[in-house]
């Protein structure tokens, strides 16, 4: 279960203090595939960032499968966002000189797994996405849509709890979104929590729950 109690966050600059999380609590079950939608500016990335351990919210507690994640020293804190947080990135963030097994196997390095232990669980994660004929392929040598797979399948790498997706149908064509969409929508069933930042109303309308955005103040929408 994750969970924001109180949590706020302003950045000051210039003088100027902009509230971009005003204080929110918040409870995500497993299980929850949660859209978070808002204009630009609205806190969306702050809201996730804060969510995957990246960002210190100035007061009130992030608990994730009951610990409290920014009373943790760092390094432990860095640890759990290894080990239990998968992020999406519109951008996908492979590496260009390793290969889709490669790209997968990276977190799992990060966590001290085996090499062949690694490489088994990520051909296993390929395959599950369609791309048992892909694994030595650089992302350069894959299409956008078999790249997002592949960093959909490096997020699954370490069998995270929690899934933090920013934008993931941004760049897709309709076949490769619907696709990522059934992606997520399985890793709910699998009883990990999604939350899924999106400009798409159709990819919000696929969620459980929409949080809505504005000026840093969270409302449910209906
Ligand atoms: P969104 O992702 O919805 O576009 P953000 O969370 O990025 O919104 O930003 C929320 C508000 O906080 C905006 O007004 C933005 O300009 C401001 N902001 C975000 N990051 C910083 C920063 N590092 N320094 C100063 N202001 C920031
Ligand atoms: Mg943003």
């Amino acid at each position: 279960m994750v969970r924001l109690e109180k949590v706020r966050k302003s950045y000051t600059e210039k003088g100027r203090t902009v509230e971009a999380l005003r204080p929110t609590t918040l409870t995500l079950e497993p299980g929850a595939f949660v859209a978070v939608v808002g204009p630009s500016g609205s806190g969306k990335t702050t809201l996730l960032s804060i969510l995957g351990g990246m960002l210190a919210p100035e007061s009130g507690r992030v608990w994730l499968e009951n610990q409290s994640l920014y009373d943790l020293p760092l390094r432990q804190r860095t640890q759990i966002r290894r080990q239990r947080i998968g992020f999406v990135f519109q951008s996908f963030n492979l590496i260009p000189y390793l290969t889709a097994l490669e790209n997968v196997q990276t977190p799992l390095y990060l966590a001290g797994v085996a090499p062949a232990e690694q490489q088994r669980r990520a051909e296993t994660l390929l395959r599950r996405l369609g791309l048992g004929d892909r694994l030595r392929h650089r992302p350069a040598q894959l299409s956008v849509g078999q790249q997002q797979r592949v960093s959909l399948a490096r997020t699954l790498a370490n069998d995270p709890a929690l899934i933090l997706a920013d934008e993931p149908t941004g760049n897709l064509d309709p076949d490769t979104r619907e696709h990522v969409l059934h992606l997520l929508e399985s890793f709910r069933r699998e009883g990990r929590t999604v939350v899924m930042v999106t400009h798409d109303p159709a990819a919000a309308a696929r969620a459980d729950r929409v949080l809505r955005l504005a000026d840093g103040d969270i409302r449910e929408a209906a």
